[in-house]
């Protein structure tokens, strides 16, 4: 059934994507001497503004969780702030992620609108600026311009890389993908989100989560602060530090056994599908960022808006490209499942010799 929505993508399709994004990488890789910057010495300095807003959010955090299993909240203010965490979730994955990062569907303007509320109710920062990132991040994965690169460790990836000074080649390439990244600023939903981003993060991040509990089942003020904005809101900042820390540490690598990125279904789970990252860094463009029959509720979520045709020209790896990459470059593992069913013709072992 979902492999009708792939028909606007043919091979032929994807084999022209590539050959434009190749073009523009010879561009911007033009001037780039990634060896220079690999070999610079570089100490990274502490921002001590954005260090200081982590810890705090991270003690309330502690005291909201606290508040959650002692019962001193109403049982809806903790339903409400998971509630609010997993539907906002499909800002970062269908939104952020998938549609504005990689491009690997397009959304009409209602269902972009709906991405980028959704989105900002997470409060991590614009779209503007988290694509523009994600794009660093993927071009240059495991270099010392990744933005979050995992040879610097867990910690660093996690959420160092947000309370350091980025390494000069970061802010490079920052600079030079900003020339090739013309598409984010003309989509006028992402022009009004950055122009908008502080009123907008202060309204759907802090005042509204903050308000509902209040006003709809009398929450005290401060009980809904710390558990409808604190809480909340740090707990969805770890899961997606998650994708970035434990889903390029821990984990097998079916399609790609040569770069760090791995399967791990744990993340997968709390990041609505966003922990197949293997496939992902090997298939970016590819809109389920996984195989099909994964965990992926983001692909669900864009499946049924592409139903009513609000989501359209998905783009899906075939399974041969899929089978093909694993035998040339996997570490063997595909097909192989937690709980593996020997009735399922889903799956098959590739033999790797
Ligand atoms: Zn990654
Ligand atoms: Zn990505």
């Amino acid at each position: 059934m979902k492999t009708g929505y792939h028909g606007a993508c043919t091979a032929e399709h994807h084999h022209m994507h590539r050959i434009t994004l190749e073009n523009v990488s010879d561009k911007i890789n033009k001037d780039f001497d990634l060896a220079k910057y690999e070999a610079m010495e570089f100490t990274p300095q502490i921002r001590w503004p954005d260090l200081t807003v982590q810890i705090m959010l991270h003690l309330v955090s502690i005291f909201g969780v606290y508040l959650i299993i002692t019962n001193e909240v109403r049982f809806l203010t903790t339903l409400f702030a998971f509630a609010t965490i997993y539907t906002s979730g499909f800002g970062i994955t269908a939104g952020v992620h998938r549609l504005w990062s990689h491009r690997a569907y397009r959304a009409k303007t209602p269902l972009r609108i709906l991405l980028a509320l959704l989105f900002t109710i997470t409060g991590q920062r614009d779209i503007y600026t988290w694509a523009l990132d994600h794009r660093v991040h993927h071009k240059y994965s495991e270099t010392v311009a990744d933005p979050h690169d995992v040879r610097r460790g867990f910690w660093f990836a996690h959420v160092g890389w947000l309370v350091l000074t980025p390494h000069p080649a970061v802010e490079d390439r920052r600079v030079a993908l900003k020339k090739v990244s013309l598409d984010l600023i003309d989509d006028p939903v992402v022009r009004i989100q950055k122009q908008l981003f502080i009123p907008l993060f202060a309204l759907l991040n802090v005042i509204i989560p903050v308000w509902v509990p209040c006003y709809f089942w009398s929450e005290t003020l401060v009980n809904s602060f710390v558990v409808s904005f604190v809480t909340r809101f740090t707990i969805t900042l770890n899961i997606a530090f998650c994708v970035n820390s434990f889903a390029h540490l821990w984990g097998n690598k079916p399609y790609d056994r040569l770069i760090k990125p791995v399967e791990n279904g744990m993340v997968s789970l709390a990041a609505l599908g966003e922990g197949w990252h293997n496939y992902h860094h090997v298939f970016p463009w590819d809109y389920r960022t996984s195989e099909l029959g994964r965990l992926n509720i983001s692909t669900n979520f864009i499946d049924t808006f592409a139903k009513i045709g609000w989501a359209y020209d998905l783009k899906a790896a075939t399974s041969a490209m899929i089978v093909n990459r694993a035998k040339r470059s996997g570490d063997g593992t595909l097909g192989e499942t937690e709980e593996p069913d020997p009735t399922s013709s889903d799956y098959q072992h590739i033999d790797v010799n």
